[in-house]
């Protein structure tokens, strides 16, 4: 086979960006006294192609994050027609999570980042027992300090409540929260938030330890709040055109 020269551009590319987002953990973990090992790097590649991901894969990395079902579905789809299984890698669904789909997403996701609303449990379940295996979930918790109606995570005081009813579902599996830093705030203080709920929560669940924070411009600040996994688009990827 051989590899067009874009391909290998592409592929230098992304392994430059890869080894210096390794640098960046590698830093932010040693200013914070912490293991590089306690963190996952999932590349989020929303809105880039599949051969990007099999790109990826080649290069180590095992966790991708994707923030729409259809555009996931068709990107496992394109690498299965392509003869590489897509399930070699762990899929993280990080985007806004509507009912309607959240069937669809609990067949193919390794970790569901994004509950925010009770209507989405049975759903998952049942998408679960489908496939035949319990579903790993994380509660979105709304870090924006003016929570206002429609936005996406429930208001960090509400987060316990939708936490109880999670772990309530047989076939899902309560493992954390995740949290996105407000574009215009201080994310030292929207993450230190969400550690506060993270504690609570596994004051009540010990095996909820997922802490999901931080993204290309504010992965050192998730990490000194504890963050054990990051979610990095354009830092690794590059700029995205379209989407948020
Ligand atoms: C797009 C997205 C990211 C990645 O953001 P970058 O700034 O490109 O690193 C992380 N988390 C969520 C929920 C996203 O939608």
């Amino acid at each position: 086979m051989t590899v067009s020269q874009g391909t290998a551009d592409r592929r230098h590319e992304l392994a430059a960006n890869l080894a210096a987002l390794r640098r960046r953990v590698i830093a932010a973990c040693r200013n914070a006294g912490r293991d590089p090992e306690e963190i996952t790097v999932i590349a989020v590649t929303k809105t880039f192609p599949a051969a990007d991901i099999r790109l990826l894969h080649e290069l180590g990395v095992h966790d991708v994050g994707e923030n729409r079902d259809q555009e996931a579905r068709a990107k496992r789809a394109e690498l299965a027609a392509g003869g590489f299984d897509p399930d070699l890698l762990r899929w993280h669904f990080i985007g806004a999570l509507q009912v309607n789909k959240c069937r669809s997403v609990a067949r193919y996701a390794a970790m569901v980042h994004s509950v925010d609303r009770a209507e989405q449990l049975p759903r998952l379940a049942a998408g679960a027992r489908e496939r035949g295996r319990v579903l790993p979930c994380l509660v979105q918790v709304n870090l924006d300090p003016e929570v206002s109606p429609g936005r996406r995570g429930v208001p960090p005081a509400d987060a316990l409540t939708l936490a109880d009813l999670l772990a309530d579902t047989p076939g899902l599996e309560l493992r954390g929260v995740m949290g996105i830093a407000p574009l215009d705030g201080e994310p030292a203080a929207a993450f230190a938030t969400l550690a506060q709920v993270a504690r609570k929560l596994q004051a009540r669940y010990p095996a909820a330890t997922v802490l999901s924070a931080g993204m290309s411009g504010d992965l050192e600040a998730a990490i000194a709040a504890g963050a054990t996994h990051v979610r990095i688009g354009a830092a690794l990827l590059g700029t995205r055109v379209v989407g948020v």
